[in-house]
């Protein structure tokens, strides 16, 4: 990369000094023109004050010429009607042609002074022409020196102007390749440092650089492999549970298999004459059945709420309906454990699935009654605070301890297994109630005491948020 950088700058660079130099070359060049028109304008003005017009003007010039000027130059003296008075390089300046119609003289007789650059017809080269009107005003003293062109001025410069672009060059490259280093380094040292990762290793070690965004680069890497760590733990968290999950729900049903099996033979071999213990053992069979059917309903119920289904029917619920069928539901086993079933409930109805609120009232009250004694109660609340739905079941039953409170939501926990079982629960409906709950966006409190009862609370949004 650096290499890359690094010859593309030279590429700029160079083009710039190009382009920069072709113009100092061009003006410069052009500058050393003035200066030179400027110093033969003022030997001119010297010739001019130095010669006597009255007097031999070729004589004058051919001195002057010889004295005091550069054998290359060339001092003529024309007369304002063109005729050339005086010329240091030719003798016979009668035989010359008029020179009006040269352009130096008709703008040096019309303004003063002027300038040309062609072939000489009289000497044959290529000359730079400056002149100016004498002082008395009748003459018009010319001065030409030999000139190409501008590339005159420039060969001279050139040396020097290749010497200072070289400079510039290097200078520039030996700058730019401690400059692209200053980026390719941090980046090399980055990708190093991302190349060590390994799995979910999230240490990595990075400098602070100078430049902002080279860090950024390194925080949203660390950044990044956190958030893929989390997710990697989430995910591996996720299939525990579910692996657990499917060895306790085999694990519950292999069970009231078990004693099917083993009363269905028993019953198969004819041991048995007794018709009492016959009924017995076909009651047995009846409840184990049962029992595997609550599990199975159960178990798809809550890897139903798990897969967060789609296809949850939403309606306006109206829950004081709901919960007369409930407790309509309810009154057979209530009846049956002798525990009183009360209600208080505010015309409240809630967007949600019918068979979700069902559920969850259901087992809350069902528990209320299983987990009492004779003589107890069990209270339903329902009413509306702070834009939220509240249900409320409270029962003066055996109450759960501290420890067991943290746990009962825990699919498979039961506090007395024997009891449960007995009648008829699967360890999964608190499990079930608060995958309800969540998916509302809920909360669900519980109170509770050993001896004295327990209390859920449970609290719901009107509408869910998608
Ligand atoms: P189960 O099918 O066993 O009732 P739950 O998930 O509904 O399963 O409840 C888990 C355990 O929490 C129960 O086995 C019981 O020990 C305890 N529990 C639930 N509700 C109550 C309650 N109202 N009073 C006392 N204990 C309760």
């Amino acid at each position: 990369m650096k290499r890359a950088v690094l010859l593309r700058f030279m590429v700029i660079l160079l083009l710039a000094l190009v382009v920069s130099s072709a113009f100092s070359y061009y003006f410069i060049g052009k500058n050393m023109l003035q200066h030179d028109m400027s110093a033969m304008l003022n030997t001119i003005h010297a010739v001019d004050y130095a010669l006597d017009y009255s007097g031999n003007l070729q004589e004058q010039v051919e001195k002057l010429h010889a004295e005091a000027m550069d054998a290359s130059s060339r001092i003529t003296v024309i007369s304002s009607d063109g005729t050339v008075a005086a010329d240091s390089e030719v003798d016979q300046v009668d035989s010359m042609e008029n020179h009006l119609e040269r352009d130096e003289v008709r703008e040096a007789f019309e303004t003063g002074t002027g300038s040309d650059t062609r072939s000489s017809e009289s000497v044959g080269e290529s000359m730079l022409y400056v002149a100016a009107r004498s002082s008395n005003g009748s003459y018009v003293v010319r001065m030409a020196i030999p000139y190409t062109n501008i590339l005159d001025y420039m060969i001279s410069i050139f040396p020097v102007l290749l010497l200072g672009t070289g400079i510039a060059f290097v200078v520039s490259v030996i700058l730019a390749s401690r400059f692209a280093s200053t980026i390719t380094t941090p980046l090399k040292e980055i990708s190093a440092e991302m190349g060590k990762v390994h799995g979910a290793r999230t240490e990595f070690s990075f400098k602070q650089y100078k430049y902002k965004e080279l860090n950024v680069i390194a925080e949203t890497t660390v950044k990044m492999a956190g958030e893929i760590q989390a997710h990697v733990e989430q995910l591996e968290k996720e299939r525990k549970i579910r692996q657990e999950f499917f060895s306790n729900a085999s694990h519950e049903l292999k069970t009231p298999i078990t004693s099917v099996r083993g009363y269905a033979e028993l019953l198969d071999q004819g041991f048995i004459q007794d018709e009492a213990t016959k009924k017995d053992f076909y009651a047995r069979i009846l409840r184990e059945t049962d029992n595997m059917t609550n599990l199975i309903n159960d178990i798809l119920m809550i890897s139903r709420l798990e897969a967060k289904e789609a296809e949850v029917t939403f309606s306006t619920v109206r829950i004081g309906p709901l919960l007369t069928d409930v407790f309509e539901s309810l009154e057979p086993i209530a009846a049956d454990y002798q525990v009183m079933l009360h209600k208080e409930c505010s015309p409240v109805s809630i967007e949600a699935s019918a068979k979700q609120m069902r559920e969850l009232i259901m087992n809350l009250v069902s528990n209320g009654i299983k987990y009492n004694h004779p003589g107890g109660n069990v209270w339903v609340e329902v009413w509306s605070e702070n834009g939220r739905l509240h249900i409320r079941v409270r029962d003066d039953g055996c109450g759960i301890s501290k420890e067991d409170q943290e746990r009962i939501f825990e699919r498979f926990y039961r506090v007395d297994k024997g009891r449960s079982k007995k009648m008829g629960g699967t360890g999964l409906g608190l499990s079930i109630v608060k995958h309800i709950v969540e998916y509302y966006n809920g909360s669900i409190l519980l109170e509770s005491e050993p001896g004295k009862g327990s209390c859920f609370t449970v609290e719901l949004p009107f509408k869910k948020r998608m």
